[in-house]
C-alpha cells in the first residue's frame, strides 16, 4: 500500500464514520459554512476555555472530501489553542494549494488531503470547515482578535468570502461562503 492508498483509506474512513459529528448544545460559538460550488454545507459548534478549544462538533451535508476534512479537523484542533489552530490552518492551507510547508510534518492525518491539491476545485470542499472555524472563533466570546497570522502563511487568498459579520445577537450563527 503505498501512501496514496494510505491516504485515499484515510479520506473513505472518516467520510464513512465522521469523529464528532453532531452538535454542542449548550455551545460557546457556532458557524454555517456554505460551499456554494460544491452544495456542501456544515454547522459547526464548539466549546472554548479561555483560550483553548475544549470541544468540536459539526454536521451537515456534503462530498466526501468536505465532510472528511471536517471530521479530521474536529480531532485535529481539539485541545488547541487559537494561535495553534491559526498555525494548523496555514499549514493545512499551504497543503491543499500544494504548497506545504516545512511544518507538514506535524500535520498528522491531516496529510491526507494532500491529494486534493491536485484538484482545484476540490479545494474549496476541503477548506469550507477552516473556513467555518474562524468564522465560528472570531465570534466566540473571549478574545475577539482576527487572525494576526498564527506565523506560516498570512491570510489565505480565497477567504474574501468570509463576509462574517459578527453582528452576534447570540442567536444567529455566522455564516460563511466560500463562494
Ligand atoms: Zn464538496
Amino acid at each position: 500500500m503505498d501512501l496514496k492508498d494510505l491516504y485515499r483509506e484515510v479520506i473513505l474512513d472518516h467520510n464513512r464514520s465522521p469523529r464528532n459529528f453532531g452538535t454542542l448544545q449548550p455551545a460557546d460559538a457556532q458557524a454555517n459554512g456554505h460551499n456554494p460550488l460544491c452544495g456542501d454545507r456544515l454547522h459547526l459548534t464548539l466549546r472554548l476555555d479561555g483560550d483553548r478549544l475544549t470541544d468540536v462538533r459539526f454536521q451537515g451535508q456534503g462530498c466526501a472530501i468536505s465532510v472528511a476534512s471536517a471530521s479530521l479537523m474536529s480531532e485535529a484542533v481539539k485541545g488547541k489553542s487559537r494561535a495553534e489552530v491559526d498555525s494548523l490552518y496555514g499549514q493545512v492551507h499551504a497543503l491543499l494549494t500544494g504548497r506545504p510547508s516545512s511544518g507538514a510534518a506535524d500535520l498528522g492525518k491531516l496529510a491526507a488531503l494532500g491529494g486534493v491539491a491536485e484538484f482545484p476545485a476540490r479545494v474549496k470542499c476541503a477548506s469550507l470547515c477552516w473556513h467555518t472555524l474562524e468564522a465560528a472563533l472570531a465570534q466566540a466570546p473571549t478574545r475577539h482578535s482576527r487572525t494576526a497570522g498564527g506565523g506560516a502563511a498570512g491570510e489565505p487568498p480565497e477567504s474574501n468570502g468570509s463576509a462574517a459579520d459578527t453582528n452576534h445577537t447570540g442567536q444567529s450563527p455566522a455564516t460563511v461562503s466560500t463562494e
